[in-house]
């Protein structure tokens, strides 16, 4: 390992990775990325790695536009192939309540010149055999969305990364951030200490912790997303789309002929990284049963062949979740030299090529979406206490689908 870097990203996750490719893309030299585990090893690979990228904010389109048209064309960019299952989506309202956001998503679509067809009941049962939701009343068909296999995502911008010069090291831990008269000097890990004037902090459900360490709070918490994947089940499509269902906040797409269930506000609950052992790993991370099983529930209603299904992999992770449900991509008044990446909101996957884009563009002097403003740490002047913000993140956590899209 190096005893002196230009740059150090912390965190191998499919936001450091990207934002190590994006850095080396400019033509930054004399990057290392540095992760505690193996590559992507964090809630990366237990991500459902879905895309939704027409936002009902206009503000939004050019950034989630270009996340869709990196991931369409992800082996272009980076070298590396993925596997987009671009089969769309059904966004369904069962409440005239959330009909305006789905006619804010066909403005959206239309002001894109992309496809996206209103369905009735019966079109999205010939779409998705196993779908029961007589009541809905509204269903739109985007016909872009789609999942890619999430550890890919990140293992591609690493390789390109690699290929661009960065140094990569797993099993490094960072213990600490030299921060010295408020300028980033040196990182110490636990195989030295690496002089650096640039630190990208993107270490996900560790974010928060590791920055305490120096003395700089983050208002960021992760909180615990739970999914499932079935046994095989008669009906389900290889190539039908995902399917969110408003109200009830859940997602339901194929996965090797099961599916795929997740769902928001089951029982949330988040976590202090101080707590957990210190070579906790997200793998480690207990199920919460009472949201399985709630999850399980909802879903059946929806979904009847549920109810017999059999659970043949569970995923869960500990994504980080903002007070006002928006990415922390941020320089920080405090100390030169430190950037961070955070608050992916449950959807770093599909947002890291904007992620990653937005911290190079930070260090580069650029803002390729006009958003950094958005993004930046200085929006959240109010101090409140730790329980005051983790209760906070669970509520937004738990009306992530409620909230305008
Ligand atoms: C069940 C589930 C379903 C999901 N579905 C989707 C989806 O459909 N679409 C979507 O876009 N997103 C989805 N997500 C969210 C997505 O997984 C996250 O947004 C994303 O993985 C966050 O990436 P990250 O790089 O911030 O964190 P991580 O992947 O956790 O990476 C952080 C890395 O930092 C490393 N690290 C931590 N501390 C240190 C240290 N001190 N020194 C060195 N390295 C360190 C860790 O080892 C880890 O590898 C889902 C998440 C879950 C749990």
């Amino acid at each position: 390992m190096p005893t002196s870097t230009n740059i150090v990203v912390i965190g191998g996750g499919v936001l450091g990775t990207s934002a190590a490719f994006q850095l080396a893309k400019d033509g930054h030299q004399d990057i290392l990325l540095l992760d505690r585990g193996p590559l992507a090893n964090g809630t990366t690979p237990f991500a459902a790695g879905q895309t939704a990228y027409l936002s009902a904010s206009p503000d939004r389109l050019p950034l989630t536009n270009y996340c869709l048209d990196f991931l369409e064309n992800f082996a272009e960019r980076t070298g590396y192939p993925i596997d987009f299952k671009q089969h769309g989506s059904l966004r369904i309202a069962l409440t005239e309540a959330y009909l305006p956001e789905l006619e804010a998503h066909q403005v959206a679509a239309d002001g894109l010149g992309h496809e996206l067809k209103s369905l009735t009941q019966k079109d999205a049962q010939e779409l998705v055999p196993t779908l029961e939701v007589p009541e809905a009343k509204g269903i739109i068909f985007i016909a872009r969305d789609g999942y890619v296999e999430p550890k890919s995502v990140a293992v591609g911008y690493a390789s390109a990364a690699r290929d661009l010069g960065v140094t990569i090291q797993t099993h490094t831990k960072v213990t600490n951030v030299d921060v010295t008269k408020g300028q980033v000097k040196a990182v110490y890990t636990n195989h030295g200490k690496v002089s650096t004037k640039q630190v990208v902090l993107a270490a996900g459900a560790w974010t928060r912790q590791l920055a305490q360490q120096f003395g700089l709070e983050i208002p960021v918490v992760p909180v615990r997303h739970q999914a499932y994947v079935t046994a095989p089940l008669v009906d389900v499509v290889p190539r039908q789309p995902i399917v969110r269902l408003i109200e009830p906040q859940i997602y339901v797409r194929p996965e090797l002929g099961g599916l795929l269930v997740g769902g928001y506000g089951y029982r949330p609950t988040s976590f202090d990284m101080n707590d957990l052992p210190d070579h906790f790993e997200i793998s480690a991370l207990e199920p919460d049963f009472i949201y399985y099983n709630r999850l399980q529930h909802t879903a059946a209603t929806y979904f009847p062949a549920l109810q017999q299904a059999v659970v043949v992999q569970e995923l869960r992770g500990l994504p980080t979740i903002t007070i006002d449900a928006r990415h922390l991509i941020s320089t920080v008044a405090e100390i030169e030299g430190l950037i961070i990446a955070t608050g992916c909101q449950v959807g770093g996957i599909q947002s890291s090529p904007a992620i990653g884009r937005m911290v190079a563009d930070l260090i580069s002097n650029q803002d390729s979406f006009g958003l950094l403003s958005t993004f930046a740490a200085n929006r959240f002047e109010a101090v409140c206490s730790d329980t005051q913000l983790r209760d906070q993140c669970e509520t937004v956590y738990s009306n992530l689908y409620l909230r305008p899209h």
